[in-house]
């Protein structure tokens, strides 16, 4: 349960936290977040989180809130006080509040902060990575810079209703080629009959997920081959294997592309093995 949520200098009881009703998180979507995976209290790859952090912000002209080094120390204050030792930390800055105006504010607004924490129970994603996920392709309908990791989510927040109401956990964003871009919350994978890891190379069109730079660090030390290039539905139906990556996720397997199923219906060995490695090879830190 979320108890105390940070806002903006302030640890505030999480009923009654809050934040400018002109604030242009809000009003315009003029804001960015990031997810960061707690596992026994500690911080998985925090280090690649704060660095996306960072440049959403600068991509956008966002005035950081606060060094690195404060963000870490609220981010740790934040899970002590909600006592949290699994689960996820949610943190946004937006451009901050003032009269609403499409203009920019004036150079000295202060950006929003907010900072949350919340318990899940340990290993329910290892649970579902049993059976896997079935995903549903949607045409991907979003801006051109899904690399600016924006709360401006109402594709992604549509393309997995469509996805729940067809009985898929997930939604696989298509662009006007036929390719897959992403998942609506995660980056997609598949494996090819060689067994080399199939993903689409970074760009515009997808958030560099930092559980998918550090799947492929994963994937460099157990001497797999990487290949980053696009594929379509089609392909990944006749792949070995296909999967999606996220901190929340980690690797989940995907086993039915729109109804069909992706290879034999059933999780293979190598999201299985990337899964296993996993925080053996991601950033361990102190919160
Ligand atoms: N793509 C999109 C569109 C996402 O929303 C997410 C999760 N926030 C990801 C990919 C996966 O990113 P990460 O591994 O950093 O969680």
């Amino acid at each position: 349960m979320t108890r105390i949520v940070y806002v903006n200098g302030a640890y505030q009881r999480y009923a009654e936290a809050a934040v400018h009703t002109e604030d242009r998180g809000f009003q315009f979507a003029d804001s960015i977040y990031e997810v960061i995976e707690v596992l026994d209290g500690h911080l998985v790859d925090a280090t690649r989180h704060l660095a996306r952090l960072a440049r959403s912000l600068w991509e956008l002209r966002i005035a950081p809130p606060m060094s690195d080094a404060a963000l870490m120390q609220v981010i740790g204050q934040v899970i002590r006080r909600n006592r949290i030792r699994d689960g996820i930390v949610y943190m946004q800055v937006t451009r901050g509040a003032g009269p609403r105006d499409f203009a920019l504010p004036s150079a000295g607004t202060a950006p929003t902060l907010v900072i949350l924490a919340r318990a899940q129970r340990k290993g329910w994603s290892a649970e579902l990575a049993k059976t896997g996920i079935a995903v549903k392709t949607i045409p991907d309908n979003r801006w051109g810079r899904c690399d600016i990791k924006t709360v401006m989510l109402l594709p992604a927040v549509l393309a997995k209703d469509e996805a729940r109401r067809n009985g898929a956990k997930e939604a696989w964003f298509v662009d006007a080629e036929g390719n897959v871009t992403e998942g609506a919350s995660s980056n997609a994978w598949i494996v090819s009959s060689d067994g080399a890891l199939i993903t689409r190379p970074l760009g515009p069109h997808i958030l560099p997920g930092v559980t998918r730079a550090t799947v492929m660090d994963v994937a460099k030390a157990e001497g797999l081959k990487i290949e980053e290039r696009a594929f379509g539905k089609e392909e990944a139906l006749r792949a070995r294997e296909a999967f999606v990556t996220s901190a929340t996720n980690i690797v989940m397997p995907v086993v039915n592309i729109d109804g069909s199923p992706v290879a034999d219906g059933r999780p293979g060995p190598l999201a299985r093995q990337l899964r296993l490695r996993f925080h053996h090879v991601a950033e361990i830190s102190e919160g």
